[in-house]
């Protein structure tokens, strides 16, 4: 509550909430299969630290990130679980040895330079193998498993702690055979890849959606992402997940307006017959969407809901609260607590996934 009147927007992250989802995915699993939690993103948003800190507390076995510094950022806020770091830069290799992160390797050039900068150290550093079965973004291609054979046996001390790969819509049965395929590609290209290493790495190749939908494929570990969230994609589980979030802001102003006003930039917002609107402390700036103008987006304040007026401003978004009960000082949802992420995504034509992680670094993070 303090925090809010600092600054008028706070996203509150429920950790017991988030603690109940680990469970319940880890209910889908067999007792043998670890989990990797995704917290690259700011944690999809939430603040990586905090939440992997409740990792650790609940064991997950293995946290990813996407770029050095964010593993860096963990390990400095006193994070011990092993972190792979999905696409770091060469130039990062130094930084990475030394916090103990341990890289994607997804090209040859990468596998080089990587060699290279191992030559003169005594110990191994832990490599994660990325194959690209059909995803087509990074990552070795079927053909190229020999000679990545062949390079691992010259460099014994890039050690393989996991292979893996990345579906490209187990949200989808759309992609089911598609996915099934990637899936008997990735076997192929994971045993012939095991068959030359010294110690077997874990194999893994299911995000959240995978996890319901491919159930027969959870290898040794799986990725969880946006489940863990509270945001359950394939629809089939809905209920046993908990929001983990709510986004709230707070009214700084109410106005009646005069028959014929406009609201906000460009006069976009038209109020033919005038009304009351309610101006609040966020904007897109704040990672609320610009596409929410202009009645694409609502709030809810005191459980009423009010349609955007206008085009959302950089700090700053005006709803219509013609005939609802709200005062200055009220609090209005953005989302949780009866707005779900889903639909709110869904009407700008964008994911969850979006939403989540453009909420920007000035909206305080509550933790309860
Ligand atoms: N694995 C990889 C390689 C990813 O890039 C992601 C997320 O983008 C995930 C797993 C987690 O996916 P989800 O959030 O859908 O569970």
């Amino acid at each position: 509550q303090l925090e809010q009147k600092v600054h008028g927007t706070s996203l509150e992250i429920n950790l017991n909430a988030l603690a109940h989802n680990f469970h319940y995915y880890k209910r889908q699993l067999h007792p043998h299969t670890k989990v990797m939690v995704m917290v690259k993103a700011f944690a999809y948003g939430g603040g990586s630290a905090e939440i992997a800190n409740m990792l650790e507390q609940v064991k997950a076995d293995y946290l990813a990130v996407a770029y050095t510094d964010e593993g860096i950022y963990l390990r400095n806020h006193g994070i011990t679980l092993p972190i792979m770091v999905l696409n770091p830069s060469p130039e990062s290799f130094p930084l990475l040895f030394t916090h103990q992160l341990e890289p994607v390797v997804y090209s040859f050039s990468m596998l080089q330079q990587l060699g290279a900068f191992m030559e003169d150290k005594e110990s191994a550093i832990n490599i994660h193998l990325d194959c690209d079965t059909g995803m087509h973004r990074l990552g070795f291609m079927e053909n190229e498993v020999e000679q990545l054979n062949g390079f691992l046996m010259q460099h014994p001390n890039l050690s393989v702690a996991s292979i893996y790969t990345h579906l490209v819509g187990a949200d989808d049965d759309h992609f089911k055979t598609f996915s099934q395929n990637q899936l008997d590609t990735f076997s192929r290209m994971a045993e012939q890849i095991c068959s030359t290493l010294p110690d077997r790495p874990l194999l893994h190749a299911l995000n959240s959606a995978g996890i319901i939908n491919f159930p027969q494929s959870q290898f040794d570990m799986v990725r969880l992402g946006i489940g863990l969230y509270g945001v359950e994609v394939t629809g089939k589980h809905e209920p046993q997940l908990l929001a983990i979030s709510t986004l709230r802001t707070t009214v700084s102003q109410i106005k009646t307006l005069p028959e014929g006003s406009t609201v906000g930039y460009s006069r976009k917002g038209q109020m033919p017959n005038g009304g009351k609107i309610a101006t609040l402390a966020i904007g897109y700036a704040d990672g609320y969407d610009r596409r929410f103008s202009n009645g694409k987006g609502h709030v809810l304040i005191n459980g009423q809901k009010a349609p955007v007026i206008g085009n959302v401003c950089m700090d700053m978004t005006m709803v219509d609260i013609t005939g609802l009960e709200v005062k200055e000082g009220d609090q209005a949802v953005i989302y949780g607590e009866g707005i779900s992420l889903k639909e709110l995504a869904s009407s700008i034509g964008t994911i969850p996934y979006e939403l989540l992680t453009n909420i920007s670094s000035r909206v305080r993070r509550v933790y309860y």
